[in-house]
């Protein structure tokens, strides 16, 4: 759109200093509920307005307000000082639920640590904020997942190609799938690991995993 520029120049003005006072604000609001101390340790060198992943939304509530000690553990959990962490114990029993879901998620990618699965075990957390909380996915244990494992071990994943080990009879056709068949675009049967689905003569069938080794055709 062909425009004046000089128009440009004069509505651009406000709305930078718009932006600026909208980040100010944020800041002061969280200083004011902190009391200017770390939501998460306590130390009084917070000074990082940290938007908690995986929020409903980006308003106030949805802010923390840190020091850079957890801002860059938070970022970098591998980074983790089991140590600094301790301050778990109380900020999870925070009245701010920003607070209650990141202490939450840190809990559980800390659950290695001795004191830490006593603690979950004692934690309450309303509805929202759980929900809130699980939508990290931190709380979902590995081991606990289910995963489809071909004759040898290894993991399948949905869309792999696999090779029959063992000729088998398939139910209600007038075929057999010979040893050596490649099967390609394999799903999961999502609630049962020793099942998966593939297209043998054109055909969907249920292959039984301990039957099949991955392949990389
Ligand atoms: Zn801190």
């Amino acid at each position: 759109m062909p425009g004046n520029p000089i128009h440009w120049r004069v509505y651009l003005v406000p709305l930078r200093l718009l932006t600026i006072y909208f980040f100010m604000s944020f800041d002061r609001e969280l200083q004011k509920r902190s009391n200017s101390i770390c939501e998460l340790c306590g130390s009084d060198e917070a000074n990082i307005d940290y938007l908690v992943p995986h929020s409903p939304g980006s308003k106030l509530e949805h802010h923390l307000w840190v020091c850079p000690t957890c801002h860059q553990q938070l970022e970098k959990p591998e980074t983790a000082d089991a140590n600094h962490w301790r301050c778990l114990n109380e900020s999870i029993w925070s009245e701010v639920p920003a607070v209650q879901v990141v202490s939450y998620r840190m809990l559980h990618k800390l659950k290695s640590l001795d004191w830490v699965p006593d603690l979950l075990d004692i934690v309450y957390l309303d509805d929202e904020t759980l929900a809130w909380a699980k939508a990290s996915g931190d709380d979902v244990n590995e081991d606990d997942m289910v995963k489809h494992l071909d004759c040898f071990g290894a993991v399948l994943q949905s869309g792999d190609a696999v090779v029959l080990t063992k000729t088998l009879d398939v139910k209600g056709a007038t075929f057999s799938a010979k040893v050596g068949t490649v099967v390609r675009n394999i799903r999961l049967v999502q609630d049962n690991p020793e099942q998966i689905e593939g297209k043998v003569n054109g055909t969907s069938i249920i292959i039984l995993t301990k039957y099949v080794r991955k392949s990389n055709l």
